[in-house]
């Protein structure tokens, strides 16, 4: 009911926003190797993808067809994309799809991007915005928490230089979103240590720049096909899974420790349908993205995707209006 009440107070109404869009994973080589992560190829594996310029105008493409407006452009730590093949093929997009907004990267495509190119990580930002990057996903934020991070993803960034990178690109005037994955090997103080870290740096962007965090988007850990998911099992064989009950009572909680954060999003991907349409009355007011693909969830099992008149059904049928919005939450 606090989680509700505080909905209506940063954002009044019934409304539910969804957006059109569908994700794009350009490469899935990645040598970072995060224990939870079942998408990715080595380099030496010489198995993985980099998705050919067409394959990914034909995917933009499928999307415009059907309405769609924000590309979701993730990958791995590629060892052989540094920051001109990001700038040509942000450009390339923005010449042919200029409608279409880029919600890319990562935090950790970027510190590598930065690294692999001799750069600063603030050229590297302002070099791939001039190029089209319009808004930067929160994820890899896992738990911001470097404990956990050292045994969940030991050879990813730490929890300042995730913030950090945010921070800067806030500074630059950019919006990004915040996401969290509990359910591994965190405690319940460490997923508040998490929110407290995440409300201090909204605060610090929010008085100190024109950018910040658009939305705050929690899910569970999906273990099925993940190394971490194996370890966890074998030193524990009663662990599951975090619950839908879990997950309602996480994200209660998430937009109350996190009312400096105005929207807080659902993520049906990872807990299907019906505790998304239940989770709109503890705090949440946005439904994501209709997702026309998904490929990092579904490496792990988890494999759900929805069009738009069905997203539409489900907001409507939890006693809420739905809205289309664009990748920073206005109305389209
Ligand atoms: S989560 Fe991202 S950085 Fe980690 S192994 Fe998977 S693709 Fe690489």
């Amino acid at each position: 009911m606090l989680a509700d009440f505080a909905r209506q107070r940063a954002v009044p109404s019934r409304d539910v926003t969804y957006i059109a869009g569908r994700n794009i994973n350009y490469t899935n080589v990645c040598w970072v190797g995060c224990k939870f992560c079942a998408f990715y190829d080595t380099p030496a594996s010489k198995k993985g993808y980099t998705l050919p310029r067409e394959v990914i105008f034909q995917k933009i493409q499928e999307m415009v067809d059907l309405g769609g407006i924000e590309i979701l452009l993730q990958g791995g730590l590629n060892p052989k994309l540094k920051i001109d093949y990001y700038e040509e093929l942000f450009s390339a997009i923005g010449e042919k799809f200029p409608q279409v907004w880029i919600h890319g990267l990562s935090v950790a495509e970027i510190l590598y991007i930065a690294k692999i190119s001799r750069l600063s990580l603030e050229e590297t930002l302002v070099r791939l915005r001039a190029a089209g990057l319009r808004t930067i996903p929160g994820a890899g934020a896992e738990m911001l928490v470097d404990r956990v991070r050292k045994v969940i993803a030991p050879y990813k960034d730490t929890t300042t230089e995730w913030l950090d990178t945010m921070k800067l690109w806030h500074k630059l005037g950019g919006f990004s979103t915040v996401t969290m994955m509990y359910g591994t090997v965190e405690t319940t103080d460490e997923r508040l240590e998490h929110m407290l870290a995440t409300r201090e740096a909204q605060d610090e962007s929010l008085a100190n720049t024109t950018g910040g965090f658009t939305a705050f988007i929690a899910w569970n850990f999906q273990p099925d096909g993940t190394p971490l998911g194996d370890e966890i099992r074998a030193q524990n064989p009663h662990w599951r899974k975090a619950t839908g009950y879990d997950y309602l009572r996480t994200v209660a909680v998430g937009r109350l420790m996190l009312d400096n954060i105005p929207h807080h999003q659902a993520s049906w991907v990872t807990q299907g349908p019906k505790i998304a349409q239940i989770a709109l009355g503890f705090g949440l007011d946005d439904f994501g993205s209709t997702m026309m693909e998904e490929n990092v969830v579904s490496a792990a099992g988890t494999d759900f995707v929805m069009p738009i008149s069905e997203i539409e059904r489900l907001i409507r049928e939890a006693g809420h209006d739905a809205c289309k919005r664009d990748t920073l939450y206005r109305r389209v």
